[in-house]
C-alpha cells in the first residue's frame, strides 16, 4: 500500500503493529485491519474572487466500515496529503470503538491554506468538494465533521449542498452544525470539555491538586481554547498557550477571558499585553503539570520528548507524539499519558450524539449530552486505566489494545464475503 506512504501513515502503521503483536494478531488479520477500505482523491477547480481559476487537492479516507458508517473530520492545511488522512482515519477506527460507538473511522481534507481564502472562495470550494464526495458519502455511509482549519460554517456548506443534491434536507449528512440547522448543543465544546474531564479524572488518580496544578496549551483552536477553560474551571491554572504564530507565558496565570477578547480581535494569542512571548519550541518543554498538545501531529519526538517536564501528557491533538518519543516518555516513566484516542474523543462521542438527534429528529438539552459524554468517557477511562495496570502496558497500547480488538472480532464474527 505504497500509496499511503507518509510520516504520520507509517507512524499509525507502527502503533498498530505494536498493537498487533501485544494482541497476537494472527498475521492473516493484520492486512485487513490495518490498511483503509477505500480512498477518494479529487481535484477541486475554483473560482478566486479576482476571477483565476485554481485547483485543488481533496482527499476522503474511509479507513472500515464494518461497525458502521465511518466517522471523522475535514481538515483544510496546506499539508494535508494522502498518507496523513489515512493515519488520522485509522486513529479514528481505534477511537470508536474504544468509546463503543457504531462507526468505522474515516478523515478528510484539502490542501489549503484557509486563512488566505476568502469567506466566498472557501465557501465555492467546500461546495465542490461536497459535491466530488456524493457517490462516497451519507448519513448511512460516511459522515464528516470539523477538524483543523473547518468549523460550525464549514459543516453548513456542506450540509446545503447534500441536501441540494439529494432534493430535501439531510441533516445527519455532517455533524459540528450550527445548532440552529439540527446541530447538537455542546458539540462545538465537546472534545475540549472531554479532554478537561479526563485530566480532571487523571489528577484524582495521581493525587494532583487542581488548585495547585498549571498547565500548557500548545494550538489555542477550538480543543486548545475549550480545553484551558475548563482546566480553569476545575482550578488550573493555565500558564502558557500557543497557536501557528507563536506562544505567550505568564507564571501567574493568564486571564483566559481578557485572552479570549485579545484572540478574537487579533486573530492570535501572539502579542497579549500580559504576558511574555515564548516559542512552541519552548512551550512544549517549560515546566508544568499538565502538558496539551492540541495542534498537529508528531509535536513530541525523539528531540524533545526527554526535556518535557509534565506530570499529565494530555494529547488533545490526533497523534502529537512519535512512537520514538513514546519508548523515551516510557523508559521516564514519571508521566502519565491520557492517549490521544481516548483523550479527545469527547468530539466524536458527541458527534455520534448530534447524528442520533437528526436521524431521529428528537433533540437533547445541553445537560443531558455531557451528563451521556462523561459516562462514555468515564468507562473508556476506566477500562484503559484497569488494562494498563493489569497487563502492566502504557496507556496508549492499553487504549490502542481495546479499540483494535474490537474492530477485530467485529470482522471475525461477520466473516469473510462472499
Ligand atoms: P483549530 O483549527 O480550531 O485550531 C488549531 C490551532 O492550532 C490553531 O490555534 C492554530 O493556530 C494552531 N496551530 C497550527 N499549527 C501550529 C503549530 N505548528 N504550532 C502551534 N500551533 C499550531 O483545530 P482544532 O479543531 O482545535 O483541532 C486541533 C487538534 O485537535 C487537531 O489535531 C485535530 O485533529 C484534533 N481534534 C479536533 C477535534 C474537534 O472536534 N475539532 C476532535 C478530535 C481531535
Amino acid at each position: 500500500m505504497d500509496i499511503y506512504d507518509h510520516p504520520t501513515f507509517r507512524m499509525a502503521c507502527r502503533q498498530f503493529d505494536l498493537v498487533a503483536n501485544h494482541l497476537q494478531i494472527p498475521d492473516s488479520d493484520r492486512a485487513r485491519l490495518k490498511y483503509p477500505k477505500r480512498s477518494m482523491v479529487v481535484a477541486l477547480p475554483i473560482r478566486r474572487d479576482d476571477g483565476a481559476i485554481q485547483v485543488f487537492s481533496g482527499y476522503r479516507v474511509q479507513h472500515h466500515l464494518t461497525l458502521g458508517p465511518t466517522k471523522g473530520g475535514l481538515r483544510y492545511h496546506p499539508e494535508v496529503a494522502l498518507g496523513e488522512v489515512a493515519a488520522l482515519a485509522m486513529w479514528m477506527s481505534w477511537k470508536c470503538a474504544l468509546t463503543g460507538l457504531p462507526y468505522g473511522g474515516a478523515k478528510g481534507g484539502i490542501a489549503c491554506e484557509p486563512h488566505q481564502l476568502s469567506a466566498a472562495e472557501l465557501e465555492r470550494l467546500t461546495r465542490r468538494y461536497t459535491q466530488e464526495m456524493i457517490p462516497f458519502i451519507g448519513p448511512q455511509t460516511d459522515v464528516m465533521a470539523p477538524d483543523l482549519g473547518t468549523n460550525e460554517q464549514i459543516m453548513a456548506w456542506m450540509m446545503d449542498s447534500y441536501s441540494m443534491h439529494m432534493g430535501y434536507t439531510v441533516p445527519s449528512i455532517v455533524t459540528g452544525k450550527p445548532v440552529g440547522l439540527g446541530g447538537s448543543v455542546g458539540r462545538r465544546e465537546a472534545t475540549g470539555r472531554g479532554v478537561g474531564y479526563l485530566i480532571n479524572r487523571t489528577m484524582d488518580v495521581l493525587g494532583l491538586e487542581a488548585n495547585k496544578a498549571t498547565a500548557i496549551v500548545q494550538g489555542y483552536g477550538n480543543v486548545g481554547s475549550v480545553t484551558a477553560f475548563s482546566l480553569a474551571r476545575y482550578g488550573v491554572k493555565v500558564i502558557a498557550v500557543s497557536d501557528v504564530n507563536g506562544g505567550i507565558y505568564n507564571a501567574n496565570g493568564l486571564d483566559l477571558w481578557k485572552l479570549e477578547k485579545h484572540n478574537t480581535d487579533q486573530r492570535t494569542v501572539v502579542g497579549f499585553p500580559e504576558a511574555d512571548p515564548i516559542t512552541n519550541e519552548q512551550l512544549l518543554t517549560t515546566p508544568c503539570d499538565i502538558l496539551v498538545p492540541a495542534a498537529l501531529e508528531r509535536q513530541i519526538t525523539e528531540t524533545n520528548a526527554a526535556k518535557i517536564r509534565c506530570r499529565v501528557l494530555a494529547e488533545a491533538a490526533n497523534g502529537p507524539t512519535t512512537p520514538e518519543a513514546d519508548a523515551i516518555l516510557e523508559q521516564r516513566g514519571e508521566i502519565f499519558l491520557i492517549p490521544d484516542v481516548l483523550c479527545n474523543a469527547g468530539g466524536v462521542v458527541v458527534s455520534y450524539f448530534e447524528w442520533v438527534q437528526d436521524l431521529q429528529s428528537f433533540f437533547w438539552t445541553e445537560s443531558e449530552v455531557v451528563d451521556k459524554l462523561f459516562r462514555i468517557l468515564e468507562g473508556a477511562f476506566t477500562q484503559t486505566v484497569n488494562l494498563s495496570r493489569k497487563q502492566k502496558i502504557s496507556m496508549r497500547l492499553a487504549a490502542l489494545s481495546l479499540g483494535v480488538r474490537r474492530v477485530q472480532e467485529a470482522k471475525k464474527t461477520r466473516g469473510l464475503f462472499p
